[in-house]
């Protein structure tokens, strides 16, 4: 059923009196040949997600989740002084440095909000270029992929996997800030390919969750992220073909990330990566250039979350579960159809916005989260990601509790050059 419109023909605002369309179970193809590799189970039910039900956007129209808290959580993405406070790692030095870190994802949204776009969250990434109007040719799609990968890499992506593009992943609906409502996805037809990008956010500042502090890391890394895509879209539209690229709009990340090898899902409901474990921001490329697929990689990780409990045990208000992976949705924020970890986005939500800012504690205590800032800590953390993947998985969570890094530091330790001493005369 779609969305009444008004006598006007504007759509009508969401409330829970009209609620985001649900277009029920798939109609498109429910399984593929890389399922199994992935770790997908697909169930009869699967629906795609609507982006208007994701927690952050029922922030902006679901009674059940609004308030002064979630307003205020909102404003202070772009107000330092909304939350600051005389903690640790939520004073106004935390709050301006937070700030910095996340200005060039709002530079990019605020570039096209006057047009009723939200560049990145609700609407893909405008294209600094026009599509050239000859392509260049390409002659082997081994090579474009490896190219694109060896671009990616200096625009500065960290990870790089190439896959097709899978509708499954791309949500039904997206939110339509001008109005408050729902609106369709304009994804083109034909862009056949989906290159998906990972960079990594600063192990140091991560440590001091939770704080306004460790949300710079993330700031920061969606800001690095929007510009990688930038440059890439660009890329490969001035060589003639199209791009649509994506951060938190069109399509869900993770899924694709891992089609595309670079990790697996783990029980926080967060791609894990052997590189850099939980501490990756993503994006994605939608494009019809001819590119060469990568394969989904088994690291081993779904079995050792069946082990480690971590996550769950570290998290507040227990919005993580402990239990196997479950197809039973714990609200209207989780996907529909498809047995997986998933968080109670509705408990963790409510835990930032008291916060006043974002929270990473799983990310910070995952012992796949490691310091590799030398030689012998990346030599260590290679180590221990294949142990964690072999039968001896049980040994590698016992060093992570003996010698591992789990647990907070405070802001006042990285402010002082924790970690980093070659900062600090
Ligand atoms: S971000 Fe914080 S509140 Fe949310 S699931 Fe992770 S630990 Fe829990
Ligand atoms: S903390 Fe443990 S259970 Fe949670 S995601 Fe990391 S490895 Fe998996």
């Amino acid at each position: 059923m779609s969305n009444p419109v008004t006598d006007h023909n504007k759509p009508q605002p969401l409330s829970l009196d009209n609620l985001p369309t649900n277009e029920g179970p798939y109609q498109g193809q429910l399984h593929d040949a890389r399922d199994e590799a992935c770790g997908f189970e697909i169930l009869p039910n699967f629906e795609r997600f609507n982006k208007n039900n994701d927690i952050y956007n029922r922030g902006r129209w679901d009674e059940r989740i609004m308030s002064k808290k979630v307003i205020d959580w909102f404003r202070g993405m772009y107000r330092p002084d909304i939350a600051a406070r005389d903690r640790d790692g939520y004073t106004a030095r935390d709050f301006a440095f937070r700030l910095g870190g996340w200005v060039g994802t709002n530079l990019l949204i605020e570039r096209n909000l006057k047009n009723g776009r939200v560049d990145g969250y609700q609407d893909d990434i405008e294209i600094y270029s026009e599509i050239a109007k000859e392509k260049v040719e390409i002659e082997s799609t081994e090579k474009m992929s490896e190219e694109i990968k060896r671009i990616s890499r200096v625009f500065g992506a960290e990870i790089t996997g190439i896959t097709s593009a899978d509708e499954r992943w791309h949500y039904s609906h997206l939110y339509d800030a001008d109005h408050n409502a729902e609106k369709p996805v304009n994804l083109p037809e034909g862009l056949v390919n989906t290159i998906v990008i990972g960079t990594s956010m600063d192990h140091n500042i991560i440590k001091t969750y939770p704080s306004a502090t460790a949300g710079t890391a993330v700031g920061f890394g969606y800001s690095k992220d929007a510009n990688t895509m930038q440059a890439i879209g660009t890329f490969i539209q001035a060589m003639g073909y199209r791009a649509v690229a994506s951060l938190n709009d069109t399509a869900q990340k993770v899924p694709y990330a891992i089609q595309a090898g670079l990790g697996e899902n783990g029980r926080h409901s967060m791609l894990i990566t052997p590189k850099f474990g939980p501490r990756t921001r993503l994006g994605q490329i939608f494009t019809d250039m001819p590119l060469a697929h990568d394969g989904p990689k088994r690291f081993g990780i779904k079995e050792f979350c069946e082990i480690c409990q971590r996550c769950a045990e570290s998290c507040p208000p227990r919005a993580i579960p402990k239990g196997p992976p479950t197809d039973t949705p714990l609200n209207a924020s989780n996907h529909v159809g498809i047995r997986k970890w998933s968080i109670d986005n509705e408990k963790c939500f409510n835990f930032w916005c008291n916060q006043g800012t974002d929270c990473g504690i799983c990310i910070r205590d995952c012992p796949y989260n490691m310091d590799t800032s030398t030689w012998f800590k990346k030599k260590y953390f290679k180590f221990w990601v294949w142990l964690a993947g072999s039968s001896l998985r049980r040994l590698a969570l016992w060093l992570d509790y003996k010698i591992g890094d789990g647990g907070r530091q405070e802001s006042n330790w990285w402010w002082a050059g924790g970690g980093d001493r070659s900062l600090v005369k």
